[in-house]
């Protein structure tokens, strides 16, 4: 699961106890399977501009 360079100050790859990798919110913990949808709430949540190309896609 590759984060978008632009992203990277955002968001981070955690994987959990199961070996399931979610990309997390640094900002609130939130947890997302996508990097669509992770974009989506930084842009939607955080007013993240530069995560908007990522949640059009
Ligand atoms: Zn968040």
């Amino acid at each position: 699961m590759e984060i978008p360079q632009d992203l990277k100050s955002y968001l981070q790859v955690e994987v959990d106890q199961w070996d399931v990798a979610h990309i997390v919110c640094i900002k609130c913990k939130k947890r997302f399977f996508t990097v669509r949808d992770a974009a989506i709430h930084l842009y939607r949540v955080h007013g993240v501009k530069v995560a908007q190309k990522y949640a059009e896609t």
